[in-house]
């Protein structure tokens, strides 16, 4: 074998995680090389975050075509092609890998093919099409090699009748009708895109309420909403078996102590994710793992030194924004900074479907839990100008906030770009903002963002709209 190539920082896994680590590093001065068995951009950029906004994206568009007449448009006979909306998401998600790559030659970043093994603390042995290479890092090893999904015991996964979002990201054809297990984002992402274009889905979900880390009344919200639409959504509900047969397949599910047999073309797995570390030499260098994920420090440093963890595999929030922040963290930790460490408690959660969900901060009942006490308001969409005249009212924007200094413990959003709504929280709740400071900020109208104007007001019994 040639002899070892030497960089200051040698990255395994190139998601959301890795690369912004590796560009980090690079921007700090240190040579970079980052090994991938995949395109670069990980599960984010090609089968998760991206493709699937696509395809959200053409379930909202054939849900506009639906509604025409509402908006005084009369469309002859069309057709909604869900083979070419997953060709869509697919040249998505090409076109923003290439941009990874792009971003590796323009750092000098160094990738290498193949998959990567730690062979010692700060050795990385790439095994790829041309054999196989070793690489030392002077300073650490990041490795970021991200999550895959899980399954139920005994159910395996074959892409084919059983299929996790992976399968469902590739798969062209369109089932007549669907089982989703999990009403995680997931389940609930998975559920708006197949519905949308004619599916007969059903979600089942084993605790009470879907989207179970919401707050609750967004979850009764979503639930109720996509009742509507004529998803059926099944809380409370443990699965026995899912059993593939020559004519799809039946999955048995138990409810309030009564046992009954669901039948469908697909079932969608959507039970969560659990981290990919299976031969990446953990074990022998003792690197301490808890339930699976990779323990590490505030900077991301495992147990041992100079190998560092970011991203899904390090647990907490499985989200590529919070992988992002750490690493960045990590690559200015090796390069000497301090950084400020990622602040878990303030990381948007975001459920792309249609209405969109998003929350920042504490649930109600959890801030009641702490011991707060709390003042809530809450604005409707239906009381927003914005909102009656994109014709997108379903859902409110609602604020908990300590009662007696005004700090915000927490914003729960359902409605029309909620997602990108809660990031006037996720600021104020980084600079400290109370209820008074947000009140007196002024907000354009005609706005979504008024709506937590609004909020704020009804939290202080100030509203004025409503
Ligand atoms: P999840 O953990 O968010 O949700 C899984 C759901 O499945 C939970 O509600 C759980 O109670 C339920 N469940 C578990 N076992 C079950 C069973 N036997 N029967 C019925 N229900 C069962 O996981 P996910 O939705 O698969 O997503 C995986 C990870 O990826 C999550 O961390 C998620 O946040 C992340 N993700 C995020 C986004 C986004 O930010 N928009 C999108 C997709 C995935």
């Amino acid at each position: 074998m040639a002899a070892a190539q030497k960089f200051d920082v040698v990255g395994i896994g190139t998601g959301p995680g890795g690369y912004v680590a590796a560009i980090r590093g690079a921007q700090l001065g240190l040579s970079v090389a980052v090994v991938e068995d995949d395109r670069p951009g990980g599960v984010c950029l090609n089968w998760g975050c991206i493709p699937t906004k696509a395809l959200l994206r053409n379930a909202e568009v054939v849900s506009l075509f639906s509604r025409a007449e509402e908006f005084g448009i009369t469309v002859g006979e069309w057709k909604a092609d869900y083979a070419q909306a997953i060709q869509r998401s697919r040249r998505v998600a090409d076109r923003m890998a290439k941009g990874v790559e792009f971003l590796f030659r323009k750092n000098k970043i160094t990738l290498f093919p193949g998959r990567g093994t730690l062979k010692a603390r700060n050795v990385v042995e790439v095994t790829g099409k041309d054999g196989a290479q070793t690489l030392e890092a002077g300073r650490a090893v990041i490795l970021a090699t991200g999550s895959e999904p899980k399954s139920l015991p005994g159910v395996t996964i074959d892409e084919k009748t059983v299929i996790s979002s992976n399968g469902a990201v590739r798969n062209e054809g369109r089932p007549a009708s669907l089982v989703v297990i999990g009403a995680g984002a997931v389940g609930m992402e998975f559920a708006d895109v197949y519905a949308a274009y004619g599916t007969q889905v059903t979600v089942l979900e084993a605790l009470p309420r879907v989207l179970p880390i919401e707050d609750e009344e967004a979850s009764t919200q979503i639930a109720r909403l996509f009742g509507r639409r004529g998803i059926t959504i099944r809380t409370g509900v443990r699965v026995k078996s899912v059993t593939p047969g020559s004519a799809g397949v039946a999955v048995e599910v138990e409810a309030e102590g009564k046992v009954e047999t669901l039948r469908a073309d697909q079932v969608l797995m959507a039970v969560g994710r659990a981290a990919r570390t299976n031969g990446l030499g953990l074990e022998a260098l003792g690197i301490t793992m808890d339930r699976g994920f990779v323990t590490v420090g505030p900077t991301g440093e495992s147990s041992v030194k100079g190998v560092y963890a970011i991203g899904d595999m390090a647990g907490r929030q499985l989200l590529a924004h919070k992988a992002m922040a750490e690493g960045v963290v990590a690559a200015e930790a090796i390069a000497g900074q301090t950084p400020r460490p990622v602040d878990y408690g303030n990381v948007p959660s975001c459920t792309y479907c249609r209405p969109q969900v998003a929350s920042i901060g504490l649930t109600e009942a959890a801030a009641k839990g702490n011991g707060r006490e709390v003042s809530v308001g809450r604005f409707p969409f239906t009381a927003n100008g914005k909102a009656v005249a994109l014709g997108d009212t379903e859902g409110f924007l609602k604020v908990v906030a300590d009662k007696r200094t005004g700090e915000i413990l927490g914003v729960h959003i359902v409605g029309p770009e909620a997602t990108e709504l809660i990031h006037e929280f996720a600021v104020g709740r980084t600079l400290e903002a109370t209820l008074e400071e947000l009140m007196h900020t002024i907000h354009a109208h005609p706005t979504l963002s008024e709506a937590a104007l609004e909020a704020t007001l009804a939290a202080l019994g100030q509203a004025i709209h409503i």
